[in-house]
């Protein structure tokens, strides 16, 4: 039979790092910071070198979220976010968010001059439309305005890739790393230092107050002066505040080898389908990595045909060989564009959040660490107000966004129930897809081995219908980004817990 092939990730193919252990008992630190991505981990790292007793709590892995999955380009060229930002705020907000930006790409290097082994890259960054869209136009406005070193590349653009290309802008000296290596040399110069890891450690519980009480899926408890939330989708948003205000957008990248001259530099189009592509050096192996594809998480079944375009776009615009690694990954979208770093809850000063880095989280998320890393040591910070996640008043802009995601939520929520669903037998070996069993709607997955893994398919966050994903074989919540593997394990937040699992033998397929 062919079998799609399964997915994996190009950075985390060698990661043979020590792993860390799981929490067996219960601890006290000045901080706890939970969710070992970027933003985790660089606020964990700043903290402990500035003399706090931090631990580290890990739901999965290292480098198993998000951070783990993306591009891992360290830019400030954040698509068209500065003309977004200008029209939605102003001139100064716009200002404000480009030297956020700017000084966490500035640390980065500071780190890589002082030996962190993370094969950093500076490359120019370039955005490019082939259809002429107006966006350009006002972002290269934006860059005049800024006075952002770079501006229009459309000729260098052209010369450089094998494509027609409308309109092109660049910003000079921007870098690309690998961002597994970067999260490893965090994790271990942070145990260096005297600070906690522990993997495979589940927080499902903040207790309010003062001296908050992390508990775990284990019932462990770490008691610390002040939390981190930063596991991506803030799983302990019990009241709601933040569900209603993101949107999370699941993305595609392919790995593709090539023996031809590849383009300098780091590429994304603002055409519709988006692509963003760089490479990446291995030894003597060349990758060309293609993106895009996006659409919302949970949203779409059918994700293999995602990859297959992205595949094609690669061979038939760099002669790649077929694709040697894809994956997916997913992140979050305020509905003002700006993350959210900072005090999480009004009464809980104590509780502290890093999340909603719009897909752009290598520079936000190294700004949300530092960020935190001063809020946490009483130091002034001039962009505390600008990603302050208490900003509440809506921009006239937000409201369609806000109304548009809640209704969306709300359709998802009933959807799942309403749809038609075939039975057991109808699935073929690898194949998924919301099934009748005696007389109940169940997510099934019948695997190579023609094995039927039963779950329940109302997912434990909040009740919503969870999606088949066929390329990942996930059950994906289209309300709020939630993930879970074919026997209901918990792959991604907010939810915390496993949906009801059950395994059927001898099933007949038709
Ligand atoms: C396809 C794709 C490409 C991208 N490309 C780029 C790019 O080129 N440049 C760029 O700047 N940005 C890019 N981004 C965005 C960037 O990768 C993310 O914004 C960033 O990695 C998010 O980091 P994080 O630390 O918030 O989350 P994560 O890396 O997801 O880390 C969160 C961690 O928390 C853990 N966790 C979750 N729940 C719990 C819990 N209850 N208890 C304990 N631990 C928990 C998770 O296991 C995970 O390890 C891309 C995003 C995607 C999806």
């Amino acid at each position: 039979m062919h079998r799609y092939p399964f997915t994996n990730s190009l950075w985390r193919q060698h990661d043979e790092t020590f792993p860390y252990p799981k929490l067996e008992s219960s601890v006290s630190c000045d901080v706890v910071v939970i969710g070992a991505g970027i933003a985790g981990l660089v606020t964990a790292y700043e903290l402990q070198q500035r003399g706090k007793q931090v631990v580290l709590l890990e739901a999965a892995e290292i480098g198993r979220g998000t951070t783990g999955h993306t591009t891992a380009k360290c830019s400030v060229q954040h698509g068209t976010v500065y003309s977004k930002l200008i029209r939605t705020f102003n001139l100064e907000t716009a200002r404000l968010y480009y030297e956020l930006n700017q000084e966490a790409l500035q640390y980065l290097r500071g780190q890589v001059t002082d030996g962190f082994d993370i094969d950093y890259e500076a490359k120019d960054s370039y955005l490019y439309s082939i259809d002429g869209s107006s966006q350009l136009v006002a972002e290269r406005e934006a860059y005049e305005q800024l006075e952002l070193l770079g501006g229009d590349a459309t000729k260098e653009v052209n010369a450089a890739l094998p494509l027609q290309v409308k309109q092109a802008l660049v910003i000079r000296d921007q870098a690309q790393i690998h961002p597994v290596k970067y999260l490893n040399e965090l994790a271990r110069r942070f145990v260096e230092a005297g600070g906690q890891v522990y993997e495979k450690t589940r927080a499902t519980e903040i207790s309010g107050g003062p001296r908050p009480i992390v508990t775990t899926s284990t019932g462990r408890r770490v008691q610390g002066n002040q939390v981190v939330v930063a596991t991506h989708y803030p799983f302990n948003d019990i009241r709601g505040l933040y569900f209603s205000k993101f949107e999370v957008e699941r993305s595609y990248i392919v790995a593709c080898e090539t023996e031809q001259s590849v383009p300098e530099g780091m590429y994304l189009s603002v055409d519709t389908p988006s692509r963003s592509f760089r490479t990446f050096q291995e030894g003597d192996k060349t990758y060309m990595l293609v993106g895009g594809e996006g659409h919302l998480s949970g949203h779409v079944t059918e994700t293999r045909s995602r990859y297959d375009r992205l595949d094609r776009f690669a061979h038939d615009t760099f002669d790649t060989k077929k694709a040697s690694f894809r994956w997916s990954s997913q992140d979050l979208i305020t509905l003002d564009h700006l993350p959210y770093v900072g005090q999480m809850f009004s009464r809980e000063p104590d509780l502290f959040v890093a999340t909603g880095f719009a897909k752009w989280g290598m520079t936000n998320g190294i700004a949300s660490g530092l960020l935190l890393a001063d809020l946490l040591t009483g130091q002034d910070n001039r962009f505390r107000e600008l990603l302050n996640p208490l900003r509440s008043k809506f921009k006239p802009t937000d409201v369609g966004q806000f109304l548009k995601t809640n209704l969306d939520t709300a359709t998802q929520f009933v959807k799942g129930s309403l749809e038609k669903s075939g039975t057991l037998d109808d699935l073929q070996l690898d194949e998924g897809g919301i099934v009748q069993v005696d007389g109940k709607k169940v997510g099934a997955y019948r695997d190579l081995d023609n094995e039927c893994h039963l779950v329940s398919t109302r997912c434990t966050h909040m009740g919503c219908t969870v999606n088949w994903n066929d390329a990942e074989r996930s059950w994906d919540c289209p309300c709020h980004g939630s993930r879970f593997d074919t026997k209901g394990n918990v792959l991604e937040g907010p939810a915390t817990k496993p949906l009801s699992y059950e395994r059927k033998t001898d099933v007949p397929k038709a």
